[in-house]
Order: structure tokens, then sequence, then C-alpha cells
């Protein structure tokens, strides 16, 4: 038989101090501890508690805190203090980083890939998982992306907020006059431009300029060049061709004489070879032009890297669970599919990739240095790009291309809010602010990669865990919970593959 070691009157001292020391314990710490119950996925809240949070702001500022946010249904009223009250709900905000939700300033809404469809809800739910509150989406159905535009204005779909910056052209001045005042006609927020000659593209620019409608010009190989940006007032430049051509020391680039512009494998292969051929000091002229006139970069540089490292980009480990089928296929080489050119990819086409992106990154920082806007952009949807997940490693090429943390924060928040024309309610953690706001769980200054959807490895006391993500993702004041979102999309993912006879 068990025998107590200890006289019985002993043992009953003991026994009293652990029935009740535990209860003291918790009693203290629920003085410290709230009484407000925590938020849930999908709700929005009369006021809403963020407590104990370091904020990091869009405008480029240190991190402060640990303090506490206070959100008013869609609104963010209170930065600072450290007290307590009542609420109707509360996240606990301790260790994590609090944010303005991520603007994605170049997205085309699509809910198909090739011939195969795709739900809106999984490009969706990957953006507000990966933190993007707002997308401007530079070339899509416009039927299709007004009704989203409304539905997550009244929040009855799980979304981002979205402007719709709808295509215009034109082969004459009058015709690209006509298609401006068109845009407007239509309601949407601002004009895309892509593939004119110069005549029309001056009428659209000045047409654009008369009505106030912000252009954002994708610029190819063609008559004009950012020139006629400076000249025209474009808002924003998206990715960066039109920039190093307009440095060529003398017309044309030295294409080989097979190239065709029609072929993709040509345009990319040469497209990594365009720096190259640009000339330094008239790159700087072209630089200060673009600052000096407020035209801002948009760079994606996230969307040409398969092009530097193509095993990488086909081998994410996020596919495993989260690439849909349709996305699949349509990244499978194939010339019919925009940006699947990967049809003998060479060694030697990789290093002048390579090489492209640190002319590249040169250029971005020499701009930034003369006084120039830089945004943050995806362009996902092509390319082995994935939603959201592409915007991360937005950030973290831009921090790659030699730009602190904090800036890179403030492209992808307050600068991409000025270039919307809303950087009075966009892009920043302040009172008065809307409440698009995303709450990390670390440090992202310290490492980009904690804002994946699937997290990251953090190496913590001689431990490799698994960390980071964005847990929680409040756009328009509504709480979405970032593993929810996830999990509905793997579900989303799974279901297209079964039907689609995939593995
Ligand atoms: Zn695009």
């Amino acid at each position: 038989m068990f025998r107590l070691p200890f006289p019985r009157a002993f043992t009953g001292i003991i026994l009293i101090i652990l029935v009740f020391l535990p209860a003291a314990v918790s009693a203290r710490q629920q003085s410290n501890a709230s009484q407000n119950p925590p938020a849930e996925h999908g709700e929005r809240y009369d006021r809403l508690l963020i407590r104990n949070v370091f904020v990091i702001d869009g405008n480029g500022t240190p991190t402060r805190g640990p303090m506490n946010v206070i959100v008013e249904n869609d609104r963010i009223v209170s930065v600072g203090g450290r007290g307590s009250g009542n609420f109707d709900a509360e996240i606990d905000g301790a260790g994590r980083y609090l944010l303005p939700g991520f603007i994605n300033l170049h997205v085309h809404l699509q809910d198909s890939r090739g011939s195969m469809a795709m739900p809106f809800e999984y490009q969706m739910n990957l953006w507000l998982a990966s933190g993007i509150t707002t997308v401007r989406d530079v070339g899509s159905d416009f039927g299709k992306a007004e009704r989203l535009k409304r539905q997550s204005e009244r929040g009855t779909l799980a979304a981002p907020r979205i402007f719709i910056y709808m295509r215009a052209g034109g082969n004459t001045p009058e015709e690209a006059r006509q298609s401006v005042r068109d845009v407007q006609e239509a309601g949407a927020d601002g004009v895309k431009v892509f593939g004119m000659d110069r005549a029309p593209l001056a009428a659209l620019l000045d047409e654009a300029q008369k009505l106030g409608l912000r252009v954002a010009r994708h610029i190819g190989v063609e008559e004009s060049d950012v020139w006629d940006d400076i000249a025209g007032g474009t808002a924003t430049i998206e990715h960066w061709y039109g920039i190093p051509d307009a440095a060529i020391p003398y017309g044309s680039q030295s294409f080989p004489p097979d190239y065709n512009y029609n072929n993709e494998l040509h345009r990319f292969r040469w497209a990594g070879r365009l720096f190259r051929d640009a000339d330094p000091e008239k790159l700087s002229l072209v630089l200060q032009g673009m600052a000096d006139a407020g035209v801002a970069w948009c760079p994606t540089l996230t969307i040409y890297e398969a092009s530097r490292d193509v095993q990488r980009a086909r081998t994410q480990p996020w596919f495993e669970d989260y690439l849909h089928p349709a996305l699949e296929q349509y990244f499978t080489p194939d010339l019919s599919s925009h940006g699947s050119y990967f049809l003998g990819w060479t060694t030697k086409d990789e290093i002048e990739w390579s090489r492209n992106y640190q002319l590249w990154f040169a250029a971005l920082r020499e701009f930034a240095e003369r006084g120039g806007i830089i945004c943050a952009g995806e362009d996902a949807g092509f390319i082995y790009r994935l939603y959201g997940f592409g915007y991360v490693r937005e950030l973290e090429l831009q921090q790659e291309a030699g730009f602190h943390p904090l800036d890179v924060i403030r492209h992808a928040t307050g600068n991409n809010a000025l270039m919307l024309g809303r950087e009075n309610e966009l892009g920043r953690v302040k009172p008065g602010y809307m409440a698009d706001l995303i709450l990390v769980n670390g440090n992202p200054q310290e490492n980009f990669k904690l804002l994946y959807p699937t997290g990251t490895d953090v190496f913590e006391e001689g431990e490799v865990r698994q960390g980071g993500t964005v847990e929680w993702t409040i756009k328009d004041g509504i709480c979405y919970r970032g593993a929810v979102l996830m999990e509905e999309v793997r579900e989303m993912v799974a279901e297209a593959r079964r039907s689609s006879g995939g593995s």
C-alpha cells in the first residue's frame, strides 16, 4: 500500500495550497486580462479593441508600442494608450505587429485561366490572407469587376476593396479622347493604357487630365516611351519596359534579325537584355524626369522572377495545397498562354535576367533617391505567380533592391494610397482612417517571409518551429482570420482537383 511520507495535517496544508494557489493566480491574471469576448471571423463590431500591439504605420516611421488600437465599425478611432474597458470584442495583440492593410496596385480579377473556371473567392481569400485589403484592377471584365466591387463595399463578399482602372485606347486622337470619356461614363476609377502610338496617347492623357482620371500605363516596346508619360501626366508606370527603352543610345534595342515581338519567347528573352542596352547617363535623365513630373513607378518585380530562376518558380512549396488546377494548366509552358514562355529557357537566359534585375534594382534606388515615388503591385495569375504569395515576394524583392523594410512597407501602403488619391483614409494606422489593418504574428521587418499565408521557419532557443502568417486581416472593420481563409482555399483547390480529375 502507498504510504504518505508526511503527517496527515501537513498533507492537508499542501492540498489546500494546491487547490487554492491556481485559483489565486488565475484571478490575478484575469484582473490584467479583459472581460471582452474574442473577435470572430467575418464579424464587424461597434467597438473593437486590439490590445497591446506594436504598430508600424504606413508613412515610413519606426515601430511604436505596445499600445491599444480601437476600431468603431469601419473606422480607426484611437491609436495609443494601454487601458482596458468594455468592448464588443477584442483581439490580443501581445507580441504581434499591426500594419495598415496592404494595397496591391496591379491585379487582374480572374474567374478563369485558359479554358478552366476558377472561383473569384479563391483570389479574394488568398489576397486577404496575405494582408491585402485593397486592390487596383488594371484589366478584367468591367461588369464582373463592378459587381465584385459593390459586394466588397457592402461586406457581402470577403474581399479587398476594389478600384477599377478600365482600358482605354484608340488609333486616332479623336478615338482616344472618346475612349477616356467612355471610361468616365462607365464609372471606372481610372484609366489603363497599353500599346498606343504617340499622337493618340498624347490626346488620351490630355483628356484624362481634363476629366480628373488617373492613368496607369503598361508601356510595351512601342513607338512611345516614358517621355510621353512625363509630358502627359501619367500617374503610374506599370512594370518597367518603357523606362530603359527611353535610354537606349539610339533607336532600337539590339534585337537579332529573327526577332518577332509577337513571339513571347523572343519578347521575354530580349526583355532580359533591355537594361543592359540602356545608357546609364540617359537613364539618369529619364529617372529625374519621372521624379520631377510625379510619374510613379509600380515595378512588379515579382512577376518576372521566374526568368532568372525557373526551377524556383515551378517548385514553390505552397503549390502542393493551394495551386488551383486552372492556374496549374495555365502555367504549363505554351506560347498561346501569356507569360508561359519557358520553352527551352537556357542558363544564359537566366544569367541575363539576373543581371537585368541588378540594373533594375539600381534604377529603382536611383529613382527613389531622386525623389520618385515607388509603389507595390503583383500581377499574379501569370508566370507561376500565385495571388497574395506573389505580393509578399514583391516586398522581399524590393528589400533585395536595397530598400529598408520600413520603406518597403511604406511603398505597399502609404505610397499606394497616394497613387489612388485616397491618402487621407487609406494606408495608415491613424484615427479617422478606414479600419483596414493586418495583425502579423511576428515582426515583418525582421523577415517578410512571416507574411506568407503558409508562414515560415522560425529558429528560437535552439528549436525550429513554424511561425508567422497574417493572423487577422481587418477590412472596413470586418475581421477575417487568415487560417480560416486558407482552409477555405485548400477546400476550393481540393474540390477543383477532384472535379477536373487531377491529383
Ligand atoms: Zn498586368
